[in-house]
């Protein structure tokens, strides 16, 4: 494939191990530089944002790909979406989400020298690629890579059994764990 001129590197914000798998593995196959960015201060609880995080670096080892680990603000991202609490997921609450993560991304992005910076939320089947696009449209250099393509999530399934990554079975925040535990009901 050949790569804009302009794409030197690209930073790839990764919402979790599982949805970063295929992604990474399309990324490098495709000839690109990338690192990764774990910025995931809307998870919920910190026990929970550990695991995840722990089977991030676990694959940033297993793929050879560099790792930079955000701060955990859990308040400061329940301030950002203050009032909207009860909305449903893929709704506003989820839009103002995918704004923090990017918005961090794009700094982190700039702070260690990456051109570009993406994400892997695109893959997650429950995530509506055009919201995220909406967000990404903010920055120049935001690339709006929609890794569900290719059968990317069918993908992402089978690294992930092959690599014994951890799966979470919710979204991230409590509001995601309070709908996940209705619907099982
Ligand atoms: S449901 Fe998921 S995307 Fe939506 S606000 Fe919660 S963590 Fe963010």
């Amino acid at each position: 494939m050949n790569i804009p001129a302009d794409i030197e590197s690209i930073l790839v914000h990764m919402c979790c191990a599982p949805c970063a798998t295929a992604p990474i593995e399309r990324l490098l196959q495709d000839g690109y530089k990338i690192g990764l960015f774990f910025s995931n201060s809307n998870i919920y609880p910190f026990e929970e944002y550990k695991k995840r995080l722990n089977a991030s670096e676990k694959l940033s080892g297993l793929m050879g790909v560099y790792l930079e680990e955000d701060e955990y603000e859990h308040e400061k991202w329940l301030e950002h979406i203050r009032g909207l609490e009860s909305e449903p997921e893929k709704g506003i609450r989820c839009s103002k989400c995918f704004a923090y993560s990017l918005k961090r991304t794009a700094q982190m992005a700039e702070k260690l020298g990456y051109s570009h910076f993406t994400t892997t939320l695109t893959l997650g089947p429950h995530k509506v690629s055009s919201m995220i696009f909406a967000e990404g449209e903010n920055y120049s250099n935001y690339i709006p890579f929609d890794f569900k393509k290719k059968d990317g999530y069918k993908r992402s399934l089978e690294m992930s059994n092959e690599m014994d990554i951890f799966r979470q079975n919710y979204c991230g925040c409590e509001f995601s764990m309070r709908d996940s535990e209705a619907r099982k009901k």
